[in-house]
């Protein structure tokens, strides 16, 4: 039975119902009815309904931030954050999709041809718990404004926020079935990809379920779009401006309390400017404030579940084994896991290879622009790097050689629902966002008129 528990008081907050087979068959029965109408309206209509959507988020943006801090120990003021980019991503679709949609003339020996895009169909979202309004809202926005309608089955322990936003479409006043949320485990989905009416699935999560969600799309002969784990390298050149970069450092990593694909994972930094770095980042991490997420000042909640902590320790465990140095941090308490920086850190080590979803820094130097890419280049992971030095054209002339998904220089990797955003290897495949986004689940049809 899916439970949300609050990871910081570990208080059972709510017990829910999987939904039967029945149940199940008969949203994907409503999502497909829906369909048939919904296909047809006008984009000034969805328009409409997205920006009262929007509206709706900005509207009960409190009540939603504490529902998401309660259920997985986002700190509060990124909670209300996160809401307000929901409310973004919103109006970014409601205003553009109707141009990225507009059909395409194209010269050829016709009298006239053209590309024409249209909906799909029923489209399966399976998401994470680590950002539970914004990936939904990111992959809804896009998908809703095509003229698909959707289903969301979302990680178990955010029943609450998956409830929710079914209840915010509703109330925004789009068409009876166009949204709906399936309450069913992972190992369920293969209920719904099978199912004819289905016609495409994303997921954002775990390389697993990942691997498991494409395996099934495969076999149904389903499109799939796939956002995964990542491990980012964070570069520090010689040059950078060690204010600004130490400032990135901390933001980049602590960020969702370290839970997020795009969190920069892996430090980088010239050995000239090493023990600065590193002494820098020390004092920064020693200042958060890590505790109970609801409080105004909470830099650093505790992870979402305490298995997730416990997994953590573990890799910083076998880190230092395999050779790290605790420089700091290292302890966990139930969920809560301190701020934690490793140093002397190899290629080798699990904190290199392996994705670490929490507040733990792994740094090491690198000499040389040959040294640099060798030790940037992740073996399975693409999500993105970043770049800090103050000659942003070497930046620019070297952005080709790192084999990522973004590069993004002076700044944090981020999502900005008018840039497109996805990984490389595996790391998934397909583009959320910008116009590339809302091309993910559309029959691209050609028109010739001979
Ligand atoms: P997860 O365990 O893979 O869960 C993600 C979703 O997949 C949940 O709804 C989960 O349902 C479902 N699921 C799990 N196993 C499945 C299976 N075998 N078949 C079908 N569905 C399955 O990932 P998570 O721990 O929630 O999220 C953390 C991971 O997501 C990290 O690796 C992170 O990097 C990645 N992520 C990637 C992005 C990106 O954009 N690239 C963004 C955010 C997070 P249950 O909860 O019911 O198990």
């Amino acid at each position: 039975m899916p439970r949300s528990i609050n990871p910081y008081t570990l208080k059972v907050l709510a017990e829910y119902q999987e939904h039967s087979s029945a149940e199940v068959d008969l949203r994907i029965e409503n999502a497909h009815q829906a369909f048939q109408n919904f296909r047809r309206t006008s984009f000034a209509n969805r328009s409409k309904w997205m920006l009262r959507l929007a509206q709706k988020l900005v509207e009960r943006r409190e009540q939603l931030a504490q529902l998401m801090t309660a259920e997985m120990g986002k700190p509060i003021t990124q909670s209300r954050a996160e809401i307000s980019k929901c409310a973004w991503v919103c109006e970014y679709y409601a205003e553009n999709a109707s141009e990225f949609l507009s059909d395409r003339h194209v010269k050829t020996d016709a009298r006239k041809s053209y590309v024409t895009y249209e909906p799909l169909g029923v489209i399966l979202a399976v998401m994470p718990w680590n950002f539970p309004f914004w990936q939904v809202f990111r992959f809804l926005a896009p998908t809703l404004m095509a003229g698909n309608t959707a289903l969301l089955k979302h990680a178990s322990n955010v029943t609450g926020c998956a409830l929710e936003i079914e209840n915010l479409v509703r109330d925004a006043g789009f068409p009876v079935g166009v949204f709906r949320t399936l309450i069913l485990p992972g190992a369920r989905v293969e209920e719904v990809i099978q199912d004819s009416r289905c016609r495409g699935v994303s997921l954002t999560g775990s390389g697993p379920a990942g691997s498991s969600v494409a395996a099934l799309a495969g076999k149904y002969l389903k499109p799939s779009l796939l956002e995964l784990g990542g491990s980012n390298p964070f570069v520090v050149f010689q040059d950078a401006n060690l204010d600004q970069a130490i400032d990135l450092a901390v933001q980049a990593r602590i960020q969702n309390s370290g839970q997020s694909c795009i969190a920069a994972k892996r430090f980088l930094i010239h050995e000239s400017i090493a023990d600065e770095f590193v002494l820098r980042l020390t004092a920064r991490f020693q200042s958060l404030r890590a505790g109970d997420p609801t409080s105004e000042e909470c830099d650093v909640g505790p992870l979402a579940r305490v298995d997730l902590a416990e997994e953590l320790s573990d890799q910083v465990r076998r880190s230092v084994e395999e050779g790290a140095e605790l420089l700091l941090g290292g302890h966990r308490e139930q969920a809560l896991f301190e701020p934690t920086i490793l140093i002397g850190v190899r290629p080798n080590m699990s904190v290199w290879q392996e994705e670490t979803f929490g507040p733990v820094a792994a740094v090491m130097t690198y000499t040389d622009k040959e040294d640099l890419l060798e030790k940037a280049e992740h073996p399975t992971f693409g999500l993105g790097v970043t770049l800090c030095t103050q000659d942003v054209e070497r930046a620019l002339a070297l952005a080709p050689h790192f084999n990522e998904g973004a590069v993004f220089i002076n700044e944090m990797v981020k999502s900005d629902p008018r840039l497109p955003f996805g990984g490389v290897k595996d790391s998934g495949f397909g583009r959320e966002l910008g116009r590339e986004g809302i091309l993910a689940f559309i029959n691209t049809k050609t028109v010739f008129v001979g």
